[in-house]
């Protein structure tokens, strides 16, 4: 990542990593969390498990969420990135007005347009934005989105670059500040970090590094 940062002419703190323990086992997570800050689960179930036992660290959602589990990710999330509809927000929005504090989302966005993908199309979130932001129990803080499956380079950069330029032209119509970009994984988050990126989420690749230092 600091790499990266310096390639692109960033600095390392404007990028943070989101430590993606879903595989974990918990020794592996009590290990992670004396070397990073965020954590990343994709199931609310899960996350829920987990985010009292480790309550100082900041728990993010970031696999799918279905409308019957928000109020897990209410409760356990400081960051919920995958918001990828109206519905799933009002969800939210509305356990979020009774359980207390406003709850932190990002809106993931199919920018690559793959029909097995979920998200917002870039023209759905232009005309549901304003809409979406006048719910006072979400703070809506940026984009999050997954590059498409492939190995051309080009692709994934275009789709990165994407979710920026969607980012701008959103937050420069409506007003309304977008500091987030929830984009890279494992396989892809130096192109993600030339491209923008605020949060990666990495997970293989963490464990990889740790067994090797274990060996
Ligand atoms: C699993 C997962 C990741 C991490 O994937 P790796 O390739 O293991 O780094 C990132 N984002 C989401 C939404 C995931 O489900």
């Amino acid at each position: 990542m600091d790499a990266a940062c310096q390639t692109a002419d960033r600095s390392t703190d404007s990028v943070r990593l989101v430590a993606v323990t879903k595989y974990a086992d918990w020794e592996w997570v009590q290990a992670l969390s004396a070397h990073h800050q965020v954590f990343g689960e994709n199931r609310p179930q899960q996350l829920s498990e987990r985010q009292p036992l480790l309550p100082d660290m900041n728990w993010h959602l970031i696999g799918q969420l279905q409308r019957n589990k928000a109020k897990l990710a209410v409760r356990h999330a400081s960051m919920i990135h995958s918001v990828d509809s109206l519905r799933l927000l009002e969800r939210v929005a509305d356990v979020a007005a009774l359980e207390g504090p406003p709850t932190n989302v990002l809106l993931q966005v199919n920018v690559s347009g793959e029909e097995s993908k979920s998200g917002f199309t870039p023209e759905e979130l232009q005309t549901l934005f304003s809409q979406m932001t006048a719910r006072q129990s979400v703070s809506i803080r940026g984009l999050m989105t997954m590059a498409p499956a492939t190995d051309d380079e080009s692709l994934i950069r275009s789709s990165f670059a994407g979710l920026r330029q969607l980012r701008d032209d959103l937050s420069n119509s409506h007003g309304h500040a977008l500091p987030e970009l929830s984009m890279g994984m494992s396989g892809d988050f130096e192109i993600a970090i030339e491209e923008g990126a605020t949060l990666v989420r990495i997970g293989s690749r963490l464990f990889q590094g740790l067994n090797r230092q274990q060996a």
